[in-house]
């Protein structure tokens, strides 16, 4: 194929083999969502560029390096969203409602665009499922959102093979505190830091905490501990968020080097990881961010939320085998109908068993054919029973009920009674 026609280096389609996994995975999350009281939100793939610039942080590595930003016709400079928390609270804002106080519980599900290097687990067009609480400042809402991560983690099968990292940041006002000892510390180590690491010091100086390098990282041995810089709400928040975390055993790990890229997060951060997936571990991030909301043009507004990356969660579960039988079949019955005259009383049929059944996963054979070709196509298709229309049926009114799986003989069931024989045999999802 000529290269125009490829798709975009690290931008994945999502064939139809695959689909049906993220499907379960997505309607998973989303009923488990529903089930906590939490509302859909869905907010545009583009945004103004600089909405991003102010709520990620201009010292970001996404900002700096990782967007995907242009010109429009109209001169505006817009940019395909990277994550999904500066849109919502812009959304909230625009539509004033978290105003007076109004607690809002939203979740949104979509593609999220960042100019990395693609690798297994890394992409340029990926997807998240992100949720954002408005207006609830305690830990018992921070503990809610890592209580229902918990839980899906359980009723997807990978519990056991992801790990939660948790860490404090503090108010704004700790952690400038923390900073400036922080600074002061690696200022003194300046030239055993790696170039990055040096960079940072003067523009992000936390996100030195998460280099990979291991030279800096033996720096970082000594270096002072946000947690001995904590003021006391946060402390006693944090404590807050463990307890409900130690009451409904939940197993964590505290990773003081746990900064989150984003520069908006406040006391609360936490990961999911797994070593699964080889380097790109994190499956679900998030943390607090009281104050973006206000840095942002609204009325101080505490916020919480997450995100997880939907292809990492996918690969997991393939990876760990958490694949739902089921969910590989995607017909029930199949119909075969020969001739003209059972093709069409064969389409009534279906509409008749659909109206009755409509949860049934019902497909009619297209293209006409022989017994065999038919037959073969209803194998194929993976259903457990075909339905056969030929003239020795169609003078009798019934079909043919032939299994395809190996359980019986075949038989003739009645038009008017094919609807209820399907439904005891058919568990329809
Ligand atoms: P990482 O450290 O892996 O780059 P991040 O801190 O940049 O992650 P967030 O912005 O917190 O990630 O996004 C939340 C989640 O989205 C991540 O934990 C990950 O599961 C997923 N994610 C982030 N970037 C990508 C990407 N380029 N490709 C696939 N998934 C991603
Ligand atoms: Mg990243």
């Amino acid at each position: 194929m000529s290269k125009s026609l490829q798709a975009i280096r690290g931008m994945n389609d999502i064939l139809p083999e695959q689909t049906p996994l993220w499907r379960y995975f997505e309607g998973t999350v989303a009923r488990l969502l529903d089930n906590y009281g939490y509302k859909q939100i869905r907010m545009p793939i583009v945004e103004f560029t600089e909405l991003f610039k102010r709520s990620i942080g201009e010292v970001t590595d996404i900002v700096e390096k990782e967007m995907y930003t242009f010109e429009d016709r109209n001169g505006d400079s817009l940019t395909l969203r990277p994550e999904g928390t500066a849109a919502c609270v812009r959304a909230v804002l625009e539509h004033g409602i978290t105003g007076g106080g109004q607690v809002q519980k939203l979740w949104y599900i979509g593609p999220m665009f960042r100019h990395e290097r693609p690798q297994k687990g890394r992409y340029r067009q990926f997807h998240q499922i992100g949720l954002e609480v408005f207006n609830l400042d305690g830990p018992d809402i921070d503990a809610e959102l890592i209580i229902m991560t918990w839980r899906l983690w359980g009723e997807l099968g990978i519990r056991d093979a992801v790990k939660l990292e948790l860490n404090s940041l503090g108010t704004s006002e700790s952690r400038g505190r923390y900073r400036e000892a922080l600074v002061e510390y690696l200022s003194a180590h300046h030239d055993k830091l790696d170039e990055d690491s040096q960079r940072r010091l003067k523009t992000n100086p936390l996100r030195v905490l998460d280099t990979k390098n291991a030279d800096t990282q033996a720096v970082l041995v000594d270096a002072p501990k946000m947690a001995d810089y904590l003021d006391d709400e946060s402390r006693a928040h944090f404590e807050g968020l463990k307890a409900r975390l130690d009451a409904v055993g939940i197993p964590y790990v505290l990773n003081p080097k746990l900064v989150r890229g984003l520069d908006y997060y406040s006391k609360t951060v936490f990961e999911w990881v797994t070593d699964k997936l080889g380097a790109q571990g994190t499956v679900c991030a998030g943390g607090r961010y009281d104050g973006l909301v206000e840095q942002m043009g609204g009325k101080p507004t505490p916020g919480v939320g997450f995100a997880m990356g939907i292809e990492r969660l996918v690969l997991m579960l393939e990876t760990l085998e958490q694949i739902p039988e089921e969910i590989s079949r995607q017909v029930d019955v199949y119909l075969c109908a020969f001739g003209e005259e059972a093709e069409l009383a064969g389409l009534a049929l279906a509409e008749r068993i659909r109206d009755e059944l409509p949860n049934l996963r019902l497909q009619v054979n297209a293209g006409a054919g022989s017994f065999k070709s038919q037959f073969k196509k209803a194998d194929k298709s993976g259903a457990l029973y075909a339905l056969i229309l030929g003239d020795d049926e169609m003078a009798q009114q019934v079909v043919g009920f032939k299994p395809l799986r190996g359980q019986g003989e075949q038989q003739s069931i009645a038009w008017d009674a094919l609807a209820a024989h399907l439904a005891t045999c058919v568990v329809q999802g």
